[in-house]
């Protein structure tokens, strides 16, 4: 399960988990001692405050898996810059997203590869559970290479 975890991030600790039929729920933190500014690029060591992200993430042996992200806000200490506070950001997260890249990607292709209806239920099945209408909604923001057709004259 740490392995997991350490795919995701190698700085991620695991504070505790809960385990029921269906689900793992784990509270997790990232040790930083320091914040990148998002809009101005500048190290932060001014810690503003901390908060906690819900977020999925793929299953664990066919259960979902929920993360309790313990994370921070960072004052900018750049006096030129606009952002005063700002929120840690993580490769693997979007960052207002409410589920993991990794687990995201996982959802396209299912999403891709039959019905929405259908899709549901596959997602479903595998411990990660979404909405047709969510899996609609990342069909729709998936961004699609143009492809021109070799018989159109255009
Ligand atoms: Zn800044």
């Amino acid at each position: 399960m740490y392995t997991h975890f350490a795919d995701l991030d190698s700085r991620l600790i695991v504070l505790s988990c809960i385990e029921d039929a269906n689900t793992l729920t784990c509270v997790v933190t990232v040790v930083s001692k320091t914040g990148r500014c998002p809009n101005c690029q500048y190290g932060s060591h001014k810690r503003h405050s901390a908060y906690m992200r819900v977020i999925d993430d793929l299953p664990i042996q066919g259960k979902s898996v929920q993360l309790y992200l313990k994370t921070h806000k960072w004052f900018c200490t750049n006096s030129f810059c606009e952002a005063k506070v700002f929120t840690e950001r993580f490769e693997w997260l979007l960052p207002h997203g409410q589920r993991t890249v990794r687990l995201d990607a996982a959802l396209r292709v299912i999403a891709f590869s039959t019905n929405c209806i259908e899709a549901a239920h596959v997602t479903r099945m595998l411990g990660m559970p979404v909405s047709h209408d969510t899996l609609l909604r990342l069909i729709h923001t998936t961004e699609m290479p143009t492809v021109h057709s070799p018989f159109c004259r255009h």
